[in-house]
């Protein structure tokens, strides 16, 4: 078992994760809220440390990341565990679950391991998705030693749920941080994840940002939760004062899962959506988990150029020459590749 970081001993062989907002006070014998920190004899272990439940080859467009690396294939791996208890979570059954529980499922993957396993399927980015990876904080850091070596990047799909500390050391080793922001209002966030976190995740998103982290936010818009005017208005113009209007936002289709049965999201709500992130401003606005849209393209926001062609998840085409339009020679702002 891995000792985790981030904790506080306290009386009565118990103790304080101080790894995401929540600061649990974990009694002996007991786990975190995410379930899969626990506390074994007054210190705190990463029960999940290099176990993995789900990895697939996936290429980086799925994540979805259009503006990182685009074509690259990815190497994706998870664990279980989350520190919210989303009502739509698709991954609900690796999310809200123990290390416990799911033990028969766990495979063991060293960070040496994962590392050689990404390059092993003619991958060059090891993504840490599926469920929270903050959770897995120390494998993560671990991985990097040998990410680094191998010239093998790392991609973080979170939903932002970290402590400011923890985060600036995982911010300091990931090449790239594709955050959730789930809607703009606390309300919101407090109905359908469990808890009033959004200034957390909007601070968080900033520090990656400003940590020179390649960052693309996605929004999962949900019928009458938070596809409504002042919530979208209110994201994008946040997305252009405090990160930049080049920075990716995708608006992604909701469909029921799990707890909540409220319809699919229509396409005129993510239509909605995009028009307004145009109006103030935003450059680059995909909507996903929809069919075909003109959207799955990327295009120059200078000249209008095609720049990317996709089809679906697949790359097609990048013209980008250097990280700019070979037209008008503007530079593609937050493009890496
Ligand atoms: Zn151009």
């Amino acid at each position: 078992m891995k000792e985790a970081g981030y904790f506080q001993q306290k009386s009565g062989n118990s103790v304080i994760c101080s790894l995401c907002p929540h600061n649990c006070h974990i009694a002996e014998g007991e786990n975190g809220l995410c379930r899969v920190r626990g506390n074994r004899n007054g210190i705190l272990y990463a029960l999940t440390y290099g176990r993995v439940v789900s990895a697939a080859t996936d290429p980086i467009e799925k994540k979805p990341l259009y503006q990182y690396y685009p074509g690259a294939v990815t190497l994706s791996i998870g664990s279980v565990g989350c520190n919210l208890h989303c009502l739509h979570c698709q991954n609900w059954q690796i999310s809200q679950c123990s290390t416990e529980s799911a033990d028969a499922s766990l495979q063991q993957l060293s960070p040496a391991d994962a590392v050689a396993e990404t390059l092993a399927r003619g991958a060059e980015i090891l993504v840490f998705t599926y469920n929270e990876p903050s959770l897995w904080f120390e494998y993560i850091l671990d991985c990097a030693k040998f990410a680094r070596q191998q010239h093998v990047k790392l991609v973080m799909v979170t939903s932002g749920m970290i402590n400011p500390q923890p985060l600036q050391e995982l911010l300091a080793v990931v090449d790239a941080y594709r955050v959730d922001i789930k809607g703009f209002s606390q309300e919101f966030y407090r109905k359908l994840t469990g808890f009033d976190v959004l200034d957390r995740v909007l601070a968080n998103t900033k520090a990656a940002y400003q940590a020179g982290v390649h960052v693309e936010v996605v929004t999962n818009l949900i019928p009458g939760w938070n596809d409504d005017e002042l919530q979208l208005r209110g994201l994008a113009c946040w997305i252009l004062d405090e990160l930049s209007a080049a920075v990716p936002w995708h608006i992604t289709r909701y469909v029921p899962c799990h707890r909540l049965t409220a319809p699919a999201t229509p396409l005129d709500s993510l239509e909605r959506g995009l028009q307004i992130g145009r109006e103030e401003g935003l450059e680059q606005i995909y909507l996903g988990n929809i069919a075909r849209h003109a959207t799955e393209n990327t295009y120059c926001a200078g000249c209008g150029e095609l720049l990317i062609k996709r089809r679906g998840y697949s790359m097609l085409d990048n013209r980008i020459v250097a990280g700019r339009c070979p037209e008008c020679q503007v530079v593609i702002g937050c493009y890496r590749g």
